[in-house]
């Protein structure tokens, strides 16, 4: 049934979440999935890990956050950066496994 298809839920909650936040056009959960596509200007590429040298390992819902994030959010607010690293939300939302499967991830959590 149509109910119980998992992309139907997915897609809901990802429409849900996304329409009750309105500072974001899609949100960031966090998947980590443009640290390893490449750095950003605080980071350092690990050829070896094929990622951020910064980014943390998955939690249990794989979650990967920055380890220098508090730093990074610091020199930003020293200089008045006007586009912050963190906060925008996520400009990757098609075809990115890492992100739907945190909200999946996400998702089950809620359900139980
Ligand atoms: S410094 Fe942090 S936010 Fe930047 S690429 Fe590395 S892990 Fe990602």
């Amino acid at each position: 049934m149509a109910e119980d298809c998992p992309d139907i839920r997915l897609t809901r909650l990802h429409y849900t979440l996304n329409r009750e936040d309105k500072n974001f056009k899609a949100k960031c959960f966090q998947s980590g999935y443009c640290c390893t596509a490449a750095p950003c200007v605080y980071g350092t590429w690990e050829e070896s890990k094929h990622q951020c040298k910064h980014l943390d390992d998955p939690d249990e819902d794989d979650r990967r956050i920055c380890l220098i994030h508090e730093q990074i959010q610091k020199v930003e607010e020293m200089h008045g950066e006007p586009y912050p690293m963190f906060g925008s939300g996520c400009s990757s939302t098609l075809y990115n496994s890492a992100r739907d499967n945190v909200i999946r991830n996400l998702l089950k959590r809620i359900e139980k």
